[in-house]
C-alpha cells in the first residue's frame, strides 16, 4: 500500500512488517539518479556511435536510460560530433528547454574543442558541461562509463537543487584514450 501524510512524506508498506518511509522528493531523486533520461541529439559520427547504444548489442536502456525527442523529457544531453555554427542556436534552445537538473556530457574531439573542423571551437563555450568525454569517437562502452560515473558522483541529482553550480569542480575528465 501507499500512503501520503503531510508535506508530502509518503510510505510504503512492502509486507507486514516492513515499511518504508521517505518523502515524495527523495523517491523523486532516488528514481531520478537510477534513471537519466538523455535527448536524443548529433550529428556526424560521433552520433553514429552513440545511436549504436540504443541497439540490441549495447542495449543501454538496461541502464534506466530511455533516450527521447523533447528537451523537457530528459535530464541529460550529449553533443554527440560536430556542433556547427548554425546548430549553436539551436544547441541552446534545447538545453534552455531542458527541466533542472540537468546535466550535459560533450562526447568526441570534435565537441570538446572544435576538431579540424571550421564549428563551434568547444561547445562549452555555449553550454555548461558536465562530463567531457574524448575521442574520435569514444567507443560506446566510454558513454557508458561516462554516464555511470555521472551517476555516481552527482550529488545534485540526490539534493535535487533547483540552481544550477557553474564551477569548475563540478566538471570532470573521462580519461579514454583515442579510439583510433
Ligand atoms: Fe567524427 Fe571524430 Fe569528430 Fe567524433 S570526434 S565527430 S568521430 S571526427
Amino acid at each position: 500500500s501507499f500512503h501520503f501524510h503531510a508535506y508530502l512524506n509518503c510510505s510504503f508498506t512492502l509486507s507486514k512488517n516492513i515499511v518504508i518511509s521517505t518523502t515524495l522528493n527523495d523517491l523523486s531523486n532516488w528514481s531520478r539518479l537510477s534513471s537519466l533520461w538523455p535527448l536524443l541529439y548529433g550529428a556526424s559520427c560521433c552520433f553514429i556511435e552513440f545511436a549504436s547504444l540504443i541497439g540490441s548489442r549495447f542495449h543501454f536502456d538496461r541502464y534506466g536510460l530511455v533516450p527521447r525527442l523533447s528537451p523537457i523529457q530528459v535530464d541529460l544531453i550529449l553533443t554527440a560530433g560536430t556542433v556547427t555554427m548554425k546548430m549553436a542556436l539551436s544547441l541552446v534552445r534545447l538545453y534552455e528547454q531542458m527541466p533542472e537538473p540537468k546535466y550535459v556530457i560533450a562526447m568526441g574531439a570534435c565537441t570538446i574543442t572544435g576538431g579540424m573542423f571550421s564549428i563551434v571551437r568547444g561547445v562549452d563555450k555555449l553550454i555548461p558541461v558536465d562530463v567531457y568525454l574524448p575521442g574520435c569517437p569514444p567507443k560506446p562502452q566510454a558513454v557508458i562509463d561516462a554516464i555511470t560515473k555521472l551517476q555516481i558522483y552527482e550529488d545534485r541529482i540526490r539534493s535535487q537543487q533547483a540552481n544550477r553550480c557553474f564551477t569548475t569542480n563540478h566538471k570532470f575528465h573521462i580519461g579514454h584514450s583515442m579510439n583510433t
